[in-house]
């Protein structure tokens, strides 16, 4: 991994060799996390346009150069990434901007962005030796990383906060992971992981903790440029929770004008749920001190009281001059109708909630309409039935007559 130069601490800036820590600064303990630096003049003579264009692995592996993984190492044999970028016409044309794009991460093996990241602490437990690798998750990255352990045979040990939605507790136990529900919150969840990972030895794929996660995640970034053929967004819309997704982007952006693949770099814009907001605090207030809150809010991905990679989710959105929104759920459940019916892709709430954070800021007037935005959908909308038909109410029940049909089709229909 002769690509790889230091890991740097976000906090004291202390620099590492990749084989001197496993995790994060030792200087900081569990908040030191460690950012990934490159050598982008060797990565520009193994990763070029013009060998991309070439490339036909339609994957997060035709990105290897930019990934902190040795390159003989196995991969998973699921496919992740390159997920499709829609020119949403329907929507841009209802909502106003001509140029709005929609990158479907729910179409990923296990329907979330989560693979992403999955598959490099996969990657990186096997290169490592480790037998078992654990997490702790609000849903999508347990249920990832069963689905990514199981495709390679590493058994995984899952800690989820008992209000995990169903289906992604489903998926775990599909994939044969052992599931510990834990009483209590993902903060509670995530702490007591962390502990069992050191004493027993577990390879930890934890999010803003294990630093080579990030870099999975910063695939989007590349995937999302490259189908725009290089010419980057100016906006680029996406849900907030721990905050390792955005920070994933951001890093996968500033690789890319790194390498000059791409001029400038877009805004971001990170969206949390109101009732889950400690980072649009902090953003308000100016401020890298985040104070935990109890989070409430009916998207389970994002609601994240305390999140893990704060600093740098705040760092991102400030570098790129960006912003922060919250979003009422209400405006969740809006936007997951609106893309649902007029872009037919099935989001879960967390994953509609970068679309929310749009919806909001253009009847705010803050959106100029000949702008290029793109908005990541995080996750599948049958990760979580239950809040879907909340959103959109429950179906019309008759009898099975034609007259019971013919006065049903009378009556107004739901919301
Ligand atoms: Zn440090």
């Amino acid at each position: 991994m002769d690509h790889i130069l230091r890991l740097k601490c976000v906090i004291c800036g202390g620099e590492y060799g990749a084989d001197e820590v496993l995790y994060v600064c030792p200087k900081h303990g569990d908040e030191g996390i460690l950012d990934v630096l490159y050598d982008y003049d060797l990565i520009a003579t193994r990763l070029t346009k013009e060998g991309l264009a070439r490339n036909h692995d339609y994957s997060i592996w035709r990105y290897a150069p930019l990934l902190p993984i040795a390159e003989e190492s196995p991969r998973p044999p699921l496919h992740i990434g390159w997920t499709p970028l829609y020119h949403a016409q329907r929507l841009a044309e209802k909502l106003g901007p001509r140029h709005l794009y929609l990158k479907d991460d729910g179409r990923n093996p296990t329907a979330s962005f989560k693979d992403r990241a999955s598959a490099v602490g996969v990657v990186k437990a096997q290169e490592l030796g480790y037998q078992i690798i654990t997490a702790a998750s609000t849903g999508n990255a347990a249920s990832s990383l069963a689905g990514l352990a199981a495709s390679v045979g590493l058994e995984s040990i899952i800690f989820v906060p008992e209000r995990a939605p169903k289906a992604k507790v489903a998926q775990l136990l599909i994939f044969g992971a052992r599931v510990m529900m834990v009483k209590g919150t993902y903060d509670q969840a995530f702490d007591l992981c962390l502990e069992a990972a050191r004493e027993y030895g577990w390879y930890s794929r934890n999010t803003a903790y294990n630093p080579y996660l990030s870099e999975g995640k910063k695939t989007a970034a590349l995937e999302l440029c490259e189908q725009l053929e290089w010419e980057a967004p100016d906006r680029i819309f996406v849900s907030v929770g721990d905050g390792c997704i955005i920070g994933g982007l951001w890093k996968g952006l500033r690789d890319l004008r790194a390498l000059g693949f791409i001029e400038r770099i877009p805004q971001l814009v990170g969206v949390q749920a109101e009732g889950s907001a400690p980072l649009v605090r902090a953003w308000e207030e100016g401020t890298e001190e985040i104070v935990p809150l109890v989070p409430d809010t009916l998207a389970d991905s994002i609601a994240v009281g305390n999140p893990r990679d704060g600093v740098k989710a705040l760092r991102a959105v400030r570098e790129s001059g960006g912003q922060y929104v919250a979003v009422k759920d209400e405006e969740i459940m809006e936007a997951m109708r609106l893309l649902g019916r007029e872009a037919a892709i099935f989001a879960e709430p967390a994953g509609a909630a970068g679309f929310a954070g749009l919806l909001k800021l253009v009847r705010e007037g803050e959106i100029d309409f000949e702008e290029r935005i793109a908005v990541l959908v995080t996750g599948s909308g049958l990760k979580d039935v239950d809040s879907a038909i909340r959103a959109v109410g429950e179906p019309e029940l008759i009898e099975a007559t034609m007259d019971a049909l013919s006065r049903q089709l009378t009556r107004r229909s739901g919301p």
